[in-house]
């Protein structure tokens, strides 16, 4: 499968309407949309305009957590408590609504199943959103490529997609799935409770017994920084890094 290519810029927008909008964690809450978009490749993000009745009108990126061309589509949404347009999908957006949507968009932070691997997913809170379409992907097309993903939140109850990912990792023995979290205790065997560094990227690495192909790191500014470092340091090389900051400290 090769997918869709990106859109050229402008892309157009186009009215998405949102057909449900659900708990994810404490944090998070997934929007599901339809719209009749390209179906893009995992990895890639919408821009979502939002416009209140006085026509003032904000816009964000969202990465599409669903698999390319799964309608509805699924983004997700983490709650900064001070942001302008996050505490508007926990509040106020409702089944029914329409929004504006454009994309996909994003040519960089990329997997198709025929780009092989193995393949190394490394996201922070919200950050799994792009990851979650690769793995979804990955299973959907049947390819047979070890993937490891790890995936770090404060607490369990942070961690999106968790019983989601238990359960696939069941099914799949080429899927690992490692849960790290920094403010809590252990939950299963293999995952950690810290934060990630060089030390801990190495262990993975050498428990997980492969190396990668291609490595996709996501989340806050500060977590894609110490990942990616992290990485390199455990001797990744850099052009195997892809990286999609969704801007912030934490
Ligand atoms: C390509 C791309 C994909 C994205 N995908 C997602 C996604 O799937 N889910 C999601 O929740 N967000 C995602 N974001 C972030 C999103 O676009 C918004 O920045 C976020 O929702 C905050 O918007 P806001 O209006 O609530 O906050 P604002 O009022 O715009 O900003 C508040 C402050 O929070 C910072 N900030 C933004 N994101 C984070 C973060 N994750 N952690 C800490 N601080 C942050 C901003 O830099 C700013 O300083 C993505 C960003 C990019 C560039």
């Amino acid at each position: 499968m090769t997918g869709a290519p990106p859109p050229a810029w402008p892309s157009p927008w186009h009215d998405a309407v949102v057909e449900r909008v659900a708990v994810l964690t404490p944090r998070i809450v997934s929007v599901f949309l339809r719209s009749p978009l390209a179906p893009g490749l995992a990895g890639q993000h919408l821009v979502v305009r939002l416009t209140a009745s006085d026509g003032y009108a904000a816009q964000r990126s969202y990465s599409i957590a669903s698999a390319p061309g799964a309608m509805p589509i699924e983004l997700i949404v983490e709650k900064l408590e001070d942001g302008e347009v996050s505490p508007f999908f926990h509040e106020v957006v409702a089944a029914g609504d329409h929004l504006e949507v454009r994309g996909p968009l994003g040519g960089h932070f990329v997997w198709r199943p025929a780009d092989g691997g193995p393949l190394l997913l490394v996201g922070g809170g919200s950050g799994v959103a792009p990851l979650m379409a690769m793995v979804r992907d990955w299973h959907a097309s049947g390819v047979a490529i070890p993937l490891l993903l790890v995936v770090s939140a404060r607490t369990w109850g942070d961690l999106a997609f968790r019983d989601e990912l238990i359960a696939l990792q069941a099914r799949a023995p080429l899927l690992r799935f490692v849960a790290v979290t920094t403010r809590d205790t252990v939950h299963r065997p293999g995952d950690l409770v810290r934060r990630l560094d060089s030390a801990a990227l190495q262990r993975l690495l050498t428990d997980w017994g492969h190396v990668p192909a291609h490595v996709f790191v996501c989340g806050a500014n500060r977590f894609v920084e110490a990942v990616s470092t992290g990485l390199l340091d455990a001797g990744v090389p850099a052009g195997r890094i892809r990286t999609e900051r969704y801007g912030g400290a934490g």
